[in-house]
């Protein structure tokens, strides 16, 4: 209808009637949920089983609001076009959709969210990481090359969150003076981090204190290829991987910027110190969600480099409408750190409490 319309040839108050009927049809549609589904289907080539991932998949009815349902051949489940998308279970609307997606864009808490979005916090807490976990599985594909800089980032446990049942008692110290622990001890978190000339980034949680050689090696052997410089500071734990890989190493001596050839540790510095001022919008990250929040720097990392403010939110739409995440209402308080904190706390006295 639209193209045949030609616009500049409108008197002053057709244009007015034109604008009226439009906001009007914005206004419905945005205060319908049913437009997501229309998005989301648009969005699939291919009908999948959420549950065994096969195709062989049979049309089987609709639901009460009119969503296509499926049969599975395989497994013999049925599901729908919005199964285990990150839409799932919630009943927003459009409007509030892309209001969600904003308030992520200008990383706000998730009770200042929720507010916003005139959701409640545990919904508003599951669909954040609902979306993390999409952007987790977009940066598990992402490969760095060419010159690579690497470095650790530390960053104390924090146990915000944690289920009561999974929540380690503390008993009192063994030593008098066991607060004390300062430095890269056994209870930070040590994030592996590395970003490469094309300015891809990792970030990834590969244990607890001082990084060694074996947590190196498990996490960069698959992420890095094709390297041609590895740049680190003076850490032997790098030696051992480099070797492995036939990566040419370049250590940086502490206390120096750079060496005699130009190479310095500037990049990954300035990826550290954007980090901790990501994460200060948050006000403490458990450790069991870290590894979401640095997907989520990574992935706004991204956008800023590439997208102009005023787009960013239909990237982040593009990017997490139509994926599916396995994180439910009742499995979002899990651990996903793949830290346990009972071994880590083990010298404090400490236990999972378990018996309450
Ligand atoms: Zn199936």
């Amino acid at each position: 209808m639209l193209e045949e319309l030609n616009i500049a040839n409108l008197l002053p108050h057709q244009v007015e009637k034109l604008i009226k009927e439009l906001t009007l049809l914005l206004n419905q549609q945005e205060k319908s949920s049913n437009v997501i589904y229309e998005i989301v289907k648009n969005e699939k080539n291919i009908v999948c089983c959420p549950i065994c991932n096969s195709c062989n998949v049979v049309k089987n009815g609709h639901t009460k609001k009119g969503i296509q349902t499926y049969k599975c051949k395989d497994c013999d489940k049925r599901f729908n076009d919005l199964s285990n998308t990150i839409f799932h279970h919630t009943h927003l609307t459009y409007k509030q959709l892309v209001k969600f997606f904003e308030c992520m864009r200008d990383k706000f808490s998730i009770r200042k969210t929720a507010k916003l979005v005139s959701i409640s916090v545990t919904t508003a807490f599951t669909l954040r990481h609902k979306i993390l976990d999409v952007l987790r599985k977009i940066r598990e594909n992402i490969k760095l090359h060419g010159r690579v800089e690497v470095d650790e980032y530390y960053i104390s446990i924090n146990l915000k969150g944690t289920k009561q049942e999974n929540m380690p008692r503390f008993s009192k110290p063994r030593k008098s003076n066991g607060n004390g622990k300062r430095g890269i001890n056994s209870h930070k978190v040590c994030v592996e981090s590395a970003i490469d000339e094309y300015d891809n980034t990792f970030l990834e949680i590969v244990g607890n204190g001082p990084i060694t050689s074996e947590m190196a090696k498990n996490s960069l052997t698959p992420k890095l290829q094709n390297v041609s410089e590895l740049i680190t500071d003076c850490k032997s734990s790098y030696e051992s991987v480099a070797k492995e890989n036939n990566w040419n190493l370049i250590q940086i001596k502490s206390g120096t910027y750079t060496n005699e050839d130009g190479d310095s540790l500037a990049n990954i510095n300035s990826l550290h110190s954007g980090l901790e001022v990501f994460l200060s919008h948050f006000h403490g990250v458990s450790t069991n969600h870290l590894q979401g929040y640095l997907d989520w720097y990574m992935f706004d990392k991204y956008l800023n480099y590439t997208t102009e403010i005023l787009e960013q939110v239909e990237v982040i739409e593009k990017n997490t409408i139509n994926k599916t995440s396995n994180i439910t209402y009742s499995n979002v308080y899990n651990n996903y750190s793949g830290l346990d904190y009972n071994v880590i706390y083990s010298d404090y006295n400490y236990h999972a409490n378990s018996s309450t």
